[in-house]
């Protein structure tokens, strides 16, 4: 999607409705001047970082449950050169404000298998194009209107990553087949923090509160760290009683500490709880009761995660990937000592 340069005002009639508030700013409510349509404005401060976060989002808009990027302006804002975002504008609120405010009508297992699938859909598109969100969190997950038939989707790609390393492997003499997956990179690490977020996720709507809070009121506690990092959650009765033990397998397997053993988006696409949610029973749940309940300490909740999901973030950028050179893997090694013959250059493909 191409900058334009022109000025915004005249495609878009910008007012001051805070439509929500975010690190970088306020997102605002504009409405097109042609079709009268109600879009969302996210103005950036025009860095290398916020360049990424909208050519990522570029590429994924258009997406299944992924918020749509209408146009893109440069302009000047404040005196600092910015990026204008017209998106499609989210109306319906957030995903748990919306299962809340069911108050006594139930919510069900098989809803919230339709819920997350609708996740799984957004992080299976998004994954196969290579991208890792790393910030998948209730405030990210917002329904288009107010109306039964509402989609949710995902927004903020203010995190979000090109998994794939472009490094010397990709120089015909050693093509990624021959070389082990881990010297590869640590593609799949920024992938499971988005798995593990999904875990959580699955895991609130299942119940109403999440699997791992701090017990200090402190937004995260080395409690609360430890607990994570050791996976140390449980299924409490009575809300986890009839509850099926398919949807709990898939959340422990979501919340494997160890990334290489978290399940992939692939495998929870393939899940029938995911594929067959039409057959998923509809066993009422707690969760909306629970979410009323514990109002007052949601907000402690989505800080929890939002530096539950840091802290992740930076734990996986610290898996160093080895150096090609100082690699000891044995195909490298023969490849190593064999000699390339001339023109046979690319062969191994
Ligand atoms: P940041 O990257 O600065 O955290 P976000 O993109 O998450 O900003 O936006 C901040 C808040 O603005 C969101 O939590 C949400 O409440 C609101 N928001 C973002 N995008 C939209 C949208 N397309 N429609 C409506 N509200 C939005």
């Amino acid at each position: 999607m191409e900058f334009k340069k022109s000025p915004v005002e005249g495609d878009y009639k910008i007012t001051s409705k805070v439509l929500g508030h975010g690190i970088n700013g306020k997102v605002l409510e504009c409405y097109c001047q042609k079709s009268g349509e109600k879009c969302a404005l996210k103005i950036l401060q025009d860095t290398p970082k916020a360049r990424l976060e909208v050519e990522l989002h570029c590429k994924a808009s258009g997406g299944p449950h992924i918020v749509r990027v209408l146009n893109l302006y440069e302009k000047m804002h404040k005196e600092k050169k910015c990026i204008f975002v017209i998106m499609e504008c989210l109306n319906g609120g957030e995903l748990f404000n919306r299962i809340e405010a069911r108050g006594d009508q139930a919510f069900t297992e098989r809803e919230a298998s339709e819920i997350v699938r609708d996740i799984g859909t957004a992080i299976n598109f998004l994954h196969h194009l290579n991208i890792a969100h790393r910030d998948i969190k209730p405030e990210n997950l917002l329904y288009t209107s107010e109306d039964n038939n509402a989609t949710l989707k995902l927004t903020d790609f203010g995190f979000a990553k090109e998994t794939i390393v472009h490094n010397c492997l990709q120089t015909p003499c050693y093509t990624p087949y021959y070389v082990a997956p881990e010297v590869l990179g640590p593609e799949k690490y920024d992938k499971s923090c988005d798995m593990w977020s999904l875990g959580v996720i699955m895991y609130i709507l299942l119940c109403g509160f999440p699997p791992f809070y701090s017990n200090t009121g402190q937004a995260i506690s080395p409690g609360m760290r430890q607990r994570i990092r050791l996976g140390q959650y449980d299924f409490s009765d009575p809300e986890w009683d009839e509850v099926s033990e398919e949807a709990k397998q898939i959340i422990a397997d979501l919340l494997k500490t160890n990334p290489n053993e978290r399940m992939t988006i692939q495998q929870f696409m393939n899940h029938p709880w995911i594929s067959q949610s039409m057959v998923v029973p509809q066993t009422p749940l707690h969760t909306a009761r629970n979410l009323t309940e514990e109002k007052e300490l949601w907000d402690n909740v989505k800080e929890e995660m939002t530096s539950a999901l840091a802290t992740m973030r930076v734990d996986y950028e610290q898996v160093k990937i080895k150096e090609l050179d100082l690699s000891n893997n044995p195909l490298l090694n023969k490849r190593r000592n064999k000699a390339v013959p001339s023109g046979a250059e690319g062969a191994h493909k």
